[in-house]
C-alpha cells in the first residue's frame, strides 16, 4: 500500500472549516516533498457536498458515514483513527488546533503510541524526520522542534498558519464501512449559538478593534470616534471583554467572532494568534501600535509605530477634513 499523508477535515453544522483547506495545503507539500499523495479524512452522515468541496485539495478522500458522526464526537473519532491509522501507517496525520483537535489529539497520540507535536505553524521534513516550528512567549520567538524518528506522526496545526492554495486537484473517493459501536461516555446535546447584540461585528465593511493598549474603559471614547467618523463599528481583543469594557460579542478571536471586513484597524492589539484567526481574511489590515516588533505587524498590510493616544486623534482629524 502507498502511504501518504491524512489530513483530518473538520466541519461543523454542513460547513468544512477554513482550517481544514489551510492543513490540506500545507500537506501538499509536504507530500510534494516525499513524493506521495494527499489523503483527506472525512467523518460524517449526508457528506456529498462536503466531499464535492474537498476533493479539489486531495488525492484522495476517505469517507466514513455514520449518524453517529452527524456531530463531532472525540470518542467516536478515536474510535476510528485508531484502526484507520495503524491500517494506513500514513508518514504524518494533520489535526487542526481547534477545540476538537485538542480534544483528539493528545488521547489518540496515547492510545497509538505516535509522535504528537502540537499548535505547529510550521512543518518540514528533515530526512525522514518530522521538524516542526511552535511559537513560545506571545509569538515572539519560534521553536524549533526535531521529533524523534518514527514510521507515522501526529501533527496539530494552528488555525491561520498557512494560507490556503489552489484546489485544482481531482480526488478518489473511498467509502469504508462504519465499524462504530454504541458511544460509551460522550453524547452531543446542542450547539450553543452566542446571541448577537445590538451590532454585528461580522457585517460590517469597516472593523475599528481595539486592545489592551487602550488602558482604561473611559479612553474608550477615543477609538469610537474614529470608527464613527469612518462609518465603521467598534470591535474588540478579548483583554477588553474579560474587563467588561465592551459586550462579548464585540471580541474578535479564536473564542469570539470571525470577521472578514474590507478595513480592519487594529489599534494596541499586539497580534496573539488567538486573535489572528478572527480577522486574518480581512482585505486590508492596519496596525497601530507602539511596539515596533509586534505580532500584528506580520499580519497588518500597514503599520504605524506609535502612541495610540497621538496617532488616533490625528487620524481621525485627517479623515474628517477629507471627508468635509
Ligand atoms: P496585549 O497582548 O497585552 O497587547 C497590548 C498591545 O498594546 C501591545 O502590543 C502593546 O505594545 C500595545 N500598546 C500598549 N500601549 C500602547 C499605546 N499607548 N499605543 C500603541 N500601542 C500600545 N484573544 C482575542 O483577542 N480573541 C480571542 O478570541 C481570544 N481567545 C482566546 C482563547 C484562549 C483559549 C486563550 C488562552 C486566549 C485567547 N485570547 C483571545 C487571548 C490572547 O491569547 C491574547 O492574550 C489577547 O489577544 C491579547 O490581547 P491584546 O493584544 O489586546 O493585549
Amino acid at each position: 500500500m502507498n502511504r501518504e499523508i491524512f489530513v483530518l477535515i473538520e466541519h461543523r453544522q454542513g460547513e468544512i472549516r477554513d482550517i481544514s483547506f489551510e492543513m490540506l495545503t500545507k500537506a501538499r507539500g509536504l507530500a510534494q516533498e516525499k513524493q506521495v499523495k494527499v489523503c483527506a479524512l472525512l467523518f460524517g452522515t449526508n457528506l456529498e457536498n462536503l466531499i464535492e468541496k474537498t476533493t479539489s485539495f486531495a488525492d484522495k478522500v476517505l469517507v466514513v458515514e455514520d449518524k453517529k458522526l452527524e456531530n463531532f464526537n472525540a470518542e467516536c473519532y478515536q474510535r476510528i483513527l485508531a484502526n484507520l491509522l495503524p491500517q494506513y501507517n500514513p508518514f504524518l496525520t494533520l489535526i487542526g488546533h481547534t477545540a476538537f483537535g485538542v480534544d483528539l489529539a493528545p488521547s489518540l497520540a496515547a492510545q497509538l503510541n505516535f509522535p504528537l507535536v502540537t499548535d505547529c505553524v510550521d512543518l518540514k521534513w528533515e530526512d525522514e524526520r518530522l521538524e516542526a516550528i511552535r511559537q513560545m512567549y506571545g509569538g515572539k520567538v519560534n521553536a524549533r522542534i526535531s521529533l524523534m524518528e518514527a514510521s507515522s506522526y501526529l501533527a496539530t496545526i494552528r488555525q491561520a498558519a498557512f494560507p490556503v492554495g489552489e484546489g485544482n486537484l481531482k480526488a478518489e473517493v473511498v467509502k469504508i464501512e462504519s465499524l462504530l459501536e454504541e458511544i460509551a461516555y460522550r453524547k452531543f446535546i446542542e450547539y450553543l449559538e452566542a446571541a448577537v447584540g445590538e451590532v454585528d461585528i461580522t457585517k460590517a465593511n469597516t472593523v475599528i478593534a481595539v486592545g489592551r493598549g487602550i488602558k482604561e474603559q473611559k479612553n474608550l471614547a477615543l477609538v469610537e470616534d474614529l470608527a464613527k467618523t469612518l462609518g465603521g463599528v467598534l470591535a474588540c481583543s478579548r483583554p477588553v471583554v474579560d474587563a467588561g469594557w465592551l459586550p462579548k460579542d464585540r471580541q474578535v478571536g479564536s473564542s469570539g467572532k470571525t470577521v472578514k471586513p474590507k478595513l480592519y484597524i487594529a489599534i494596541g492589539i499586539s497580534g496573539a494568534f488567538q486573535h489572528i484567526s478572527g480577522m486574518k481574511n480581512a482585505e486590508t489590515i492596519i496596525a497601530i501600535n507602539k511596539d515596533p516588533n509586534a505580532p500584528i505587524f506580520a499580519e497588518a498590510h500597514y503599520g504605524i509605530v506609535g502612541d495610540l493616544f497621538k496617532v488616533v486623534p490625528v487620524l481621525k482629524e485627517k479623515i474628517a477634513e477629507i471627508k468635509r
